[in-house]
C-alpha cells in the first residue's frame, strides 16, 4: 500500500491511498471526506448543508450575512413550505415550528370571475407553514454550526470562484435570484420573459382576522388586475398575515407597488383598504381598520418585481471541476403559486443524496442530479408561468378548470393538495387535452368536448420548448 501526502487542506492533510481492494469507495474505506463549497444561505444552501453534515461530509457555506443581522432586515419574501418540505425539515432534524401548532390546512380560493365570483375551499394531505424567513434562515444557520459545518462571512464574486474552487471537491452556487456575474447563462428555451409579469407589492400586516373554521392560505384573483394570497405566517409578533399583492402591470392595482409606505403610511394604508374592497372583498371584510397596518413596523413590507429565468444547471470552470446552480439561481419563478423555496428545498436535497451517491462530479453526475431534479422544477416553472398568462384575462380553458374546482369539492382537495407536487399540476395544466381529461378522470363526466377541437391549437404554455411559435409571440407582446 503506498500513502502519499498532499498540500493542506482547511480539515488536515488530505491523504491518497493507493492499492487497497475492496468493493468501498476509497474515500470511504480510509475516512476521507469529501469537500464540498456552497456560495449561499438561503434555503438552497442551508438544507443542502444540513443534509450533507448529517451524511459526514465537509461542507463550508460562504454568506454575506450574519445570523445576528436578520432581525434588522427588510421582509426578505413570504414563504410558505408545503408538506413535502416540512418532512424534508423533519428529516434533517429542523422542524422547530411543528405544524400542528404553526401550520395551516388547505386554501381557499377567491376569483373574481363574471357574473359571479367563483369561492370553494380545499384541503391538503398535511398542512403547510409559513415562518418569516427572517426568523427561520438564521435559525437554520445556526443548526448548521451546531453540526460541525463551517461558514465563512464575506461577500463572493464570481471572479472568486476559481480559487475557491481550489479548495473543494465541488462548488455548488445558491446566491438566489440574480445572475452571479453572468456565470451561470439563462436557458432561451425556458425564458421566454425579460421582465416580471406582476408588480408584486407584499407585507406582513395585522388587523387580518384569520379564516374560519380552518386555518389556511386564501389565493384570490381579480382578472384584469392581479392576484393576491393571504398567508397565515408565524412573524416576531406571532401569527399575522401575509399578503403578497401580484400586480398586472398597467392595471388597477399596480399602484400599490408604486405608492411608498414611508412617505405617508396612513395615505398608504387607505389606498390598500381601497383597493382590498374593490378586488378582494373576502380579504376586506375580515379586517379591522383600526389595527390595520404593517406587523412588525415599516421594514415588512417589500415591492418590486420577479423576472420568471431559468440559467444552466452547471458550468465547468478552468480547473476541470464543476459549479452547480442551486435554488433560485437555476430556476427563478413568480412567487404567485409559493414554489421557489419549496423548489430549492427538493433539488438541494437531490443534489445531496447524489453528492453522497457519487464519488466523480462530473457531467455523468450532473446527469442524474438533473434528470431527478427537474421535473418537478421546471414542472412548477412552467405551470407558473402558464398561470401568470392565463389569469389576467380568465382565459376560457382556465376559466372552465376552474368552475369544475370550485363545484367539486374532490376536485378542490386534489387541486389543492398539488401545491405539494408542481409537476402533478403541470400533467394537468400542459395542455387543453389534459385540462379535460383531468376533470373528467376525477368527475366521470365529458368535460369542454366542445370546444376542445378550437382550443387545441391555441394552447401555448409559456416557458415549454415544445412550445415555441406560440411562446414567441406571447412574449414578444409581453416584452414590448
Ligand atoms: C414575495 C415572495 C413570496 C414568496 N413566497 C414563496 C412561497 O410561498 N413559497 C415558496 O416556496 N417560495 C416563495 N418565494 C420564493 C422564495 O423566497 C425563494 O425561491 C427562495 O428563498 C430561494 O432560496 P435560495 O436559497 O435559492 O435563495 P435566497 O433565499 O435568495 O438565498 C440566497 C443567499 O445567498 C446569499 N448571497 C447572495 N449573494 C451572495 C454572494 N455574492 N456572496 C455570499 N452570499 C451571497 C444571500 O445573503 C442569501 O442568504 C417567494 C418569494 C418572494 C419574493
Amino acid at each position: 500500500m503506498k500513502v502519499i501526502l498532499s498540500e493542506p487542506f482547511t480539515n488536515g492533510w488530505v491523504v491518497n491511498i493507493i492499492g487497497l481492494a475492496s468493493d468501498e469507495p476509497l474515500w470511504r474505506r480510509v475516512g476521507l471526506r469529501k469537500r464540498i463549497g456552497i456560495i449561499g444561505a438561503g434555503t438552497a444552501g442551508l438544507h443542502l448543508g444540513l443534509y450533507l453534515r448529517q451524511h459526514d461530509v465537509d461542507v463550508t457555506l460562504f454568506t454575506d450575512r450574519r445570523p445576528a443581522e436578520y432581525r434588522g432586515l427588510r421582509l426578505l419574501n413570504t414563504v410558505a413550505h408545503h408538506a413535502v418540505t416540512v418532512d424534508r425539515e423533519i428529516a434533517l432534524g429542523v422542524d422547530h415550528w411543528p405544524t400542528d401548532a404553526f401550520g395551516y390546512f388547505g386554501h381557499y380560493y377567491y376569483v373574481g370571475a363574471k357574473p359571479e365570483p367563483l369561492r370553494c375551499y380545499g384541503d391538503y394531505h398535511a398542512p403547510s407553514r409559513a415562518v418569516d424567513y427572517r426568523i427561520y434562515l438564521p435559525r437554520l444557520a445556526e443548526d448548521f454550526l451546531e453540526r460541525g459545518g463551517k461558514v465563512e462571512y464575506r461577500l463572493v464574486k464570481s471572479s472568486d470562484i476559481l480559487a475557491l474552487s481550489q479548495r473543494f471537491d465541488l462548488m455548488v452556487v445558491c446566491t438566489g435570484k440574480g445572475a452571479f456575474g453572468q456565470l451561470f447563462p439563462v436557458e432561451p428555451a425556458y425564458t421566454p420573459f425579460d421582465r416580471p409579469q406582476r408588480a408584486l407589492c407584499v407585507g406582513i400586516f395585522k388587523g387580518i382576522a384569520q379564516r374560519e373554521p380552518r386555518r389556511a392560505v386564501t389565493w384570490y384573483a381579480s382578472p384584469g388586475a392581479g392576484e393576491m394570497i393571504e398567508i397565515p405566517t408565524t412573524t416576531f409578533n406571532g401569527m399575522q398575515s401575509a399578503l403578497v399583492i401580484e400586480n398586472i402591470i398597467g392595471g388597477d392595482l399596480e399602484i400599490l407597488a408604486q405608492v411608498r409606505y414611508d412617505d405617508d403610511p396612513r395615505a398608504f394604508l387607505d389606498l390598500l383598504l381601497g383597493k382590498l374592497r374593490k378586488h378582494y372583498p373576502d380579504c376586506a371584510e375580515r379586517i379591522d381598520e383600526r389595527e390595520f397596518d404593517l406587523a412588525n413596523g415599516p421594514l415588512d413590507i417589500l415591492q418590486g418585481g420577479v423576472t420568471p429565468t431559468v440559467r444552466k444547471s452547471h458550468v465547468k470552470l478552468a480547473d476541470g471541476k464543476l459549479a452547480v446552480a442551486l435554488g433560485d439561481l437555476h430556476v427563478t419563478v413568480d412567487p404567485v403559486l409559493g414554489q421557489g423555496a419549496n423548489l430549492a428545498s427538493h433539488a438541494a436535497v437531490i443534489l445531496g443524496e447524489e453528492i453522497v451517491r457519487q464519488d466523480v462530479y462530473d457531467e455523468r453526475f450532473m446527469e442524474h442530479v438533473d434528470r431527478r431534479r427537474n421535473d418537478r422544477v421546471l414542472g412548477a416553472h412552467l405551470w407558473t408561468n402558464f398561470m401568470l398568462t392565463h389569469l389576467e384575462a380568465l382565459e376560457p380553458e382556465l376559466s372552465l378548470l376552474l368552475k369544475k374546482v370550485a363545484q367539486h369539492r374532490e376536485l378542490a382537495d386534489v387541486f389543492t393538495d398539488n401545491f405539494n407536487y408542481p409537476e402533478r399540476q403541470w400533467d394537468c395544466f400542459a395542455s387543453v387535452e389534459r385540462m379535460h381529461a383531468w376533470c373528467e378522470s376525477w368527475l366521470g363526466e365529458t368535460v369542454g368536448r366542445e370546444s376542445r377541437a378550437d382550443d387545441g391549437d391555441r394552447h401555448a404554455p409559456p416557458g415549454h420548448p415544445a412550445a415555441e411559435p406560440d411562446l414567441g409571440r406571447a412574449a414578444g407582446a409581453r416584452a414590448g
